[in-house]
């Protein structure tokens, strides 16, 4: 009798099934409810960072690092602090991620870049874009080390059809595409060479409505400057490393900071991928790989460096090799990619993933996480 049941029960869920797709295809009506509510549902999705003078908080907006990864953009951090959002790298992916999430891209006016790795630059002139189309109506503001010039100026170049066809086409003589808005200005930070050794320099480099932004040098040769970047607001504090080794100053100028987003790349696992590609015969890409492991942090000495720092909680975001969220119910790769983080740090450590917001209310001592859903 219960197998009869459960037999009908799916006899009929199939048949309304079958006859809702039916109606599907024959019907426009139907086609367009369907797309409506669809459109309505993004676009009455909530501004994920709604302006907020109490808190400070972190989005990441790509945590991979350059190698491909199915889940994650490359690098993308931003920071909301009151009223103000400030973005840190753009790598390729990471603006489709800013586009689902509804992130107020016109009230970003500041971007700052920690070095020109086109991992962490690749969708400038696309970010651009979109904030210009969507009705920013000021140019945005480039910050960045040395040679900060020629890759906006490069941008600048790149889309300068692109925003001639789009203003032609959507201005209509009312200003609503402003040409001036479209072109970037660069803002140098001036505080090291290009090929100079890092020196463990940092100085403020902007300071406005109760935000102040840290410039620091840090160790990520032969890239000469990279910068890491400290925000404070009303007392509370966050630090992205950028890409670095471990630096001493960096522990210095990270001191006592609430939040450390740090890079980190996982040197045994990534020997294991290395071993293979060689063994496949590509003894070149390998090679490409392994020299990558001299210029960034292992996720136990970025752990190391969150300890000596007196930071309470780290996050990681540049994640190589990829950890494939969606492919895996568990922690299947985060363990090995963890390897030998708990005995040097018990407590305060999170695998950054795209989506991920952080919040840290003014004044107070408190870090709240949370996740955006794409
Ligand atoms: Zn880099
Ligand atoms: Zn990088």
């Amino acid at each position: 009798m219960k197998r009869r049941l459960s037999s009908l029960l799916l006899f009929t869920t199939i048949a309304a099934s079958a006859a809702a797709y039916v109606a599907f295809r024959l019907s426009p009506t139907l086609q367009n409810a369907v797309i409506e509510r669809g459109a309505r549902a993004q676009v009455s999705r909530p501004d994920p960072l709604p302006p907020d003078s109490d808190s400070l908080r972190v989005l990441l907006c790509g945590t991979s690092s350059p190698m491909p990864a199915r889940d994650a953009a490359k690098s993308c951090t931003i920071i909301a602090a009151g009223e103000q959002i400030f973005l840190i790298d753009i790598g390729p992916e990471a603006s489709e991620n800013l586009a689902l999430w509804r992130v107020p891209v016109t009230r970003i006016e500041h971007v700052f870049l920690t070095h020109f790795h086109s991992d962490h630059i690749g969708e400038l002139g696309e970010f651009n874009f979109m904030g210009w189309a969507q009705g920013r109506r000021q140019p945005l503001q480039v910050h960045g080390p040395e040679g900060v010039e020629q890759v906006v100026d490069g941008f600048n170049t790149v889309y300068a059809l692109d925003s001639g066809y789009r203003h032609a086409h959507h201005d209509h003589g009312k200003g609503l595409m402003p040409p001036v808005a479209a072109v970037m200005q660069s803002r140098l930070i001036g505080l090291a060479r290009t090929g100079e050794a890092p020196q463990g320099r940092s100085a403020v480099v902007f300071e406005q409505g109760g935000v102040k932004v840290t410039a620091i040098e840090v160790d990520h040769r032969p890239v000469t400057p990279a910068f890491a970047y400290r925000f404070d607001y009303r007392g509370r504090s966050v630090v992205i490393s950028g890409d670095t080794t471990f630096y001493p100053p960096l522990v210095a100028a990270a001191r006592g900071s609430d939040v450390l987003v740090s890079e980190a790349e996982a040197h045994h696992m990534l020997e294991t991928v290395a071993g293979v590609i060689e063994t496949g015969g590509d003894g070149r890409l390998a090679g490409v790989l392994r020299d990558t492991t001299d210029y960034h942090l292992t996720p136990v000495q970025a752990a190391q460096l969150a300890n000596e720092a007196g930071v309470r909680e780290l996050v990681f975001t540049h994640i190589a090799p990829p950890i494939p969220w969606r492919a895996l119910p568990f922690d299947f790769i985060e363990v090995p990619w963890l390897r030998g983080v708990s005995e040097v740090r018990k407590s305060g450590v999170h695998l950054g993933h795209d989506g991920m917001l952080i919040t840290l209310p003014a004044d107070g001592g408190a870090v709240q996480f949370s996740r955006l859903r794409g």
